[in-house]
């Protein structure tokens, strides 16, 4: 399933010329396929009943209507990929280019059965149905005994965070969307992936020379909705001392997209400050923060950004990265941001036959009824969020669940914390953080009705102001490491709650302390060791830091 490839002209001409085959009305087939230079969608087979097959029913328990669900097979105890599926079946190609990361996920669409060819000495099969994180992925072994093989599987929901309000979102998407014609595409894979929403992100250089992931149009113009799903366009500003910072939903893209040398043409200089995009954005009516946890950057400003108020959330996860770090310092000297993750697709494309391909770790907003990008955006903003790469996690401090604030009186006071983390598949730790270390709990394990749980539930004094939060971990990501030499377990970790004691804000004078010497340590890194066009730049680097230490105080 995980095969490194050159990228080769001669299969992008293969794909145009089924295309134009295509558009010449030579093949009669109930989807187009369509690519771009990030992904491939493999044109429906027409006539798949001529040879061996499977007919593939992915029902929904509940409702008993097909869904749209991931689906994996193995044939004869080796894993196998169809060539292509009929059409109500979806063959998608994630592509990174300059990585040479290919990765193909088959789906059911949810609107009948999917007809899958089978190889001609087919004799045993496997298919494993996966829907995002809220169903229990299902299992079935078959034989094939004539020229055809039927098989159902019934998908079964173990939680509906959505009645209770949460939505799920990849916010780190770089794919391609030229055409709102192949939105209904996209849609479908957020459908079988479980997600309500998603954000795909314009970038330039690194995969691809030029700019790439673009949209046919970004802001509200640009989106995807089918009143359930919505797609977003966005940005990845990128600035190889800086860092790199996720846009969301900005209505126009920031130029030039990509600074300090990073892609074509060049921009060799570390200017403008991140401060400035975020400020645009801002007026853009995006919501932003720093991208993958604060690191790659030769000396990211994700701390000033966050000191001097222009970052709304703190990406701490990816699919190849689990990171907190910086976060937590910020947390710690009392800047209260919520925690975001995406996968970075099409970087890091391994799964798992039970993961899903896109939000294979993502973001949970409360938004209640509500949905679409303003109200996940301000569902981020309110701080109520969680992210997953699996498990369902929650924390609740006195009933106050992540973005609230619990008040004590000055001498502070008892609270009881609840935690639990809960998934079909084994776990292994839960934690309650307290501003950014273990706190002594007792952990109860339990697994019934096929739900692993681990559970916490603790009364706690407190006398000085802090940040709670809850955080666990499961079993190891096998395809990332298989594929990419990256060991990580899957995780979760909650938004934070706020436990404010008298007047004392939150805030480790120890932290401080640290974060001033950093600060003042980029200062001189911007003074002397960053690339400018002007003097007056180098300056206005001098005078931001300066602001961001004095903000300290
Ligand atoms: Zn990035």
């Amino acid at each position: 399933m995980y095969r490194q490839f050159s990228p080769n002209p001669r299969s992008l001409l293969i794909g145009s010329f089924a295309l134009w085959l295509l558009a010449n009305g030579q093949i009669l087939l109930a989807h187009e396929g369509h690519q771009a230079a990030t992904y491939e969608v493999t044109p429906a087979a027409a006539q798949i009943e001529q040879g061996k097959y499977l007919r593939l029913k992915v029902v929904d328990a509940e409702s008993s209507r097909p869904t749209a669900a991931r689906f994996t097979l193995t044939v004869n105890g080796k894993e196998y990929i169809p060539p292509n599926v009929a059409r109500h079946g979806l063959r998608f190609i994630s592509i990174h280019q300059r990585r040479e990361q290919q990765f193909i996920a088959t789906y059911a669409r949810g609107s009948g059965d999917v007809l899958v060819p089978l190889p001609n000495d087919a004799r045993s099969a496997t298919v494993t149905v996966a829907k995002g994180f809220e169903f229990v992925p299902v299992t079935a072994s078959f034989d094939i005994n004539g020229p055809s093989a039927t098989v159902e599987v019934q998908m079964e929901r173990w939680i509906n965070l959505q009645a209770e309000g949460w939505h799920a979102a990849d916010e780190h998407l770089h794919y391609e969307r030229t055409d709102p014609k192949h939105d209904g595409d996209w849609l479908t894979m957020l459908d079988a992936d479980g997600l309500s929403h998603a954000h795909f992100l314009v970038l330039r250089g690194g995969n691809l020379p030029g700019i790439w992931a673009q949209q046919f149009a970004y802001g509200k113009a640009g989106e995807a909705n089918d009143g359930k799903r919505s797609i977003r366009p966005g940005e990845e500003y990128r600035d190889s001392s800086q860092g790199h910072v996720n846009l969301l939903g900005v209505e126009k893209v920031i130029s030039p997209i990509s600074t300090g040398g990073i892609g074509e043409p060049r921009v060799p200089f570390n200017y403008p400050p991140l401060l400035d995009v975020f400020r645009r954005m801002h007026e853009l009516g995006g919501i932003g923060g720093p991208a993958h946890g604060a690191s790659l950057a030769r000396s990211s400003t994700a701390a000033l950004d966050t000191v001097l108020g222009q970052v709304d959330f703190f990406e701490i996860a990816n699919t190849h990265l689990y990171k907190t770090d910086a976060w937590y310092q910020l947390l710690n000297c009392g800047f209260i941001i919520p925690p975001v993750a995406g996968t970075d697709l099409p970087n890091f494309g391994f799964r798992d036959p039970w993961q899903p391909l896109l939000g294979e770790v993502r973001t949970y907003v409360r938004s209640g009824a509500r949905s679409g990008f303003d109200a996940w955006k301000q569902a981020v903003r309110r701080g109520e969020v969680f992210v997953t790469s699996g498990p369902v996690i929650h924390v609740d401090v006195d009933g106050v669940g992540p973005g609230g604030v619990v008040r004590l009186p000055p001498q502070g006071g008892d609270l009881t914390i609840t935690a639990e983390l809960a998934s079909p598949r084994p776990l292994k730790t839960l934690e309650v953080v307290s501003m950014g270390q273990p706190i002594s709990v007792e952990v109860k394990r339990t697994h019934t009705g096929g739900v692993h749980r681990l559970h916490v539930k603790q009364q706690m004094a407190i006398t000085k102001s802090c940040w709670l939060a809850a955080r666990g971990t499961g079993g190891p990501k096998t395809a990332v490491e298989h594929g990419l030499g990256i060991q990580q377990d899957v995780m979760a970790h909650t938004g934070v709650v706020q436990v404010l004691v008298g007047n004392q804000p939150i805030r480790s004078e120890v932290e401080v302390e640290r974060l001033r010497k950093q600060l003042a340590l980029q200062q001189e890194h911007y003074r002397t060791q960053a690339n400018y066009e002007e003097p007056e730049h180098r300056l206005r680097f001098v005078d931001l830091f300066e602001q961001a230490i004095k903000r300290l105080d």
